[in-house]
C-alpha cells in the first residue's frame, strides 16, 4: 500500500498523526513506513522535510518501493502504532518559498524571452534554474525578476488541480507531466500559480505567491549550451540582502565614501596599487644597483684577473630572492664575483660568476655547503643553497674565497 502523501492536498499541514506499516533499514539506518504522511521526500530537487516521529528525530525522507521512507534517529515507533508527526515549520516554510519561487521565476522566464527551464535545484544555501540558453543578458535577467515580484506583490492563490493524462492538456503545462517528475499514480497534482503558470508538480508550495517573499537573482552563468541561475526566494533573499548591505557599508566607512562611490574608489585605488608597485619594483632595482657598486669597490681583486672583483659578504635574515637578485646585480657591474650568503634562523648562500669567467660556482658550493650543514647546487654561473637551521655561514664562504684563490 503506498504511503499516502497529506502534502499532496495540503501544505501547510505541520502536524498529524499516522500508523506505522513497516520497517525499513536504510543506508544502515532504521526507517519506517507510515500509512499516511505530511513528510515530504527528497525528489523533483527538493529536498526532504526533517522533524519529530513519536520521539524520533526525521533526519532523511526517502521515496522506497515499500512507500515514503522516515529515516529516524531515537527510539522506533512498533508496527501498528499510531505516531505522532510533526514537521520542522522553518524549512518547511523555506523550502515552499524556494520552491515556489522557482515556478514563478520559470514562468516569467518563458515570458520574457522563451526561455524553457531544463532543472532546478533547491540547495541548502542557494536555488538554481537550467535554461535552455547559453547567453542570458542582464537585462533579460532583471526583467524577469520584475515579472516574477509583480507576481509576487499581486498576491495571487495557489491551486492544486488533480487530473489525469486524458484531461491534463487544457491546463497548458509549462512543462510535460511526463518530465515533471511527478510519481506514476495515474493522477496527475498540477500546482496553479493562478492565471499565471501551471505544471505538474509533487512538492511543496505556499498558499498565495505573497508568501514567497522578494525573488532575487543572484548570478548566473554559462554551463555549456544552457544558462545557470542561482536565485534566492523569501528569507533567504532578505538574509542575504542584509548581509551585503552589511559589506557595502562597512567597506564604504572603510574607504570613507558614499555606497554610490565604492565601485569608483575601489578602481582608482587598485590602479593606484598597480602604479606603486611598479615604483616599488623600480626604486628596489636601484637599491640593488647602489648596494652592488658600494659592495664591487671594497672587493678584492680576483686571482690572475686583477680587474675582476670578489664579493663576500654575509647578512642577517636577508630572504634567497633578494639575494640572488644582488648576486646578478653585482656580476652584471663587470667581471665579479658574489658570494653572498644570509645567517639566521635558516642559512641561504648565493654564488655567481660574471659570464666567461674560469671559475665553477656549483662546484665551490657543493664543497664548503657541508661547513654550514647545507646542501645546494646550480650551474657552473650559479649557485644556491641553503639549510633550515643556523650555521656559520661566515666560515664556509671565507673557505669558498680561499679556495678560488688558490686555484
Ligand atoms: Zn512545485
Amino acid at each position: 500500500m503506498p504511503t499516502e502523501r497529506l502534502y499532496y492536498r495540503d501544505c501547510q499541514l505541520i502536524e498529524f498523526s499516522a500508523r506505522v506499516i513497516a520497517h525499513a533499514a536504510y543506508g544502515g539506518r532504521t526507517a519506517i513506513v507510515l500509512d499516511r504522511t505530511a513528510f515530504y521526500p527528497t525528489s523533483g530537487g527538493q529536498p526532504f522535510d526533517t522533524g519529530r516521529l513519536g520521539d524520533a528525530t526525521v533526519v532523511d525522507v526517502v521515496e522506497g518501493v515499500e512507500g515514503i521512507l522516515h529515516v529516524l534517529e531515537g527510539p522506533v515507533p512498533k508496527v501498528g502504532t499510531t505516531v505522532a508527526g510533526a514537521i520542522d515549520q522553518e524549512r518547511r516554510v523555506d523550502h515552499t518559498q524556494q520552491h515556489t519561487g522557482q515556478h514563478v521565476l520559470s514562468q516569467a522566464f518563458e515570458r520574457i524571452g522563451d526561455f524553457t527551464t531544463l532543472s532546478f535545484h533547491l540547495g541548502a544555501d542557494a536555488s538554481t534554474i537550467d535554461l535552455d540558453t547559453p547567453i542570458l543578458d542582464p537585462a533579460a535577467v532583471r526583467q524577469a525578476e520584475e515579472v516574477a515580484n509583480q507576481i509576487v506583490l499581486e498576491d495571487r492563490p495557489i491551486l492544486i488541480h488533480f487530473t489525469d493524462a486524458q484531461d491534463v492538456e487544457r491546463f497548458g503545462l509549462r512543462k510535460p507531466a511526463q518530465k515533471a517528475g511527478v510519481p506514476r499514480t495515474g493522477e496527475i497534482r498540477i500546482v496553479e500559480v493562478a492565471g499565471f503558470d501551471s505544471s505538474a508538480c509533487g512538492g511543496t508550495h505556499v498558499s498565495r505567491t505573497g508568501q514567497i517573499g522578494p525573488i532575487k537573482v543572484r548570478r548566473w552563468e554559462r554551463r555549456g549550451t544552457v544558462s545557470r541561475v542561482e536565485f534566492l526566494c523569501g528569507w533567504r533573499a532578505l538574509r542575504d540582502y542584509a548581509g551585503r548591505a552589511e559589506t557595502t557599508r562597512a567597506l564604504a566607512e572603510r574607504l570613507s565614501v558614499a555606497d554610490v562611490d565604492l565601485l569608483a574608489t575601489v578602481n582608482r585605488s587598485l590602479d593606484d596599487l598597480e602604479r606603486l608597485r611598479d615604483d616599488v619594483s623600480r626604486l628596489r632595482e636601484q637599491i640593488l644597483e647602489a648596494e652592488a657598486a658600494r659592495l664591487v669597490d671594497r672587493g678584492q681583486p680576483l686571482k690572475n684577473l686583477p680587474s675582476g672583483r670578489l664579493v663576500q659578504q654575509v647578512y642577517v635574515g636577508r630572504s634567497p630572492d633578494e639575494l640572488k637578485r644582488l648576486a646578478l646585480t653585482l656580476v652584471r657591474t663587470g667581471p665579479c664575483v658574489a658570494l653572498l650568503g644570509s645567517s639566521g634562523a635558516r642559512c641561504h648562500v648565493v654564488f655567481a660568476q660574471s659570464t666567461g669567467l674560469p671559475f665553477d660556482m656549483n662546484q665551490l658550493l657543493r664543497q664548503v655547503a657541508p661547513l654550514f650543514g647545507g646542501r645546494g647546487g646550480g650551474s657552473r654561473d650559479l649557485a644556491q643553497g641553503g639549510a633550515p637551521n643556523p650555521g656559520p655561514v661566515d666560515t664556509a664562504l671565507t673557505e669558498a674565497v680561499r679556495l678560488l684563490q688558490a686555484g
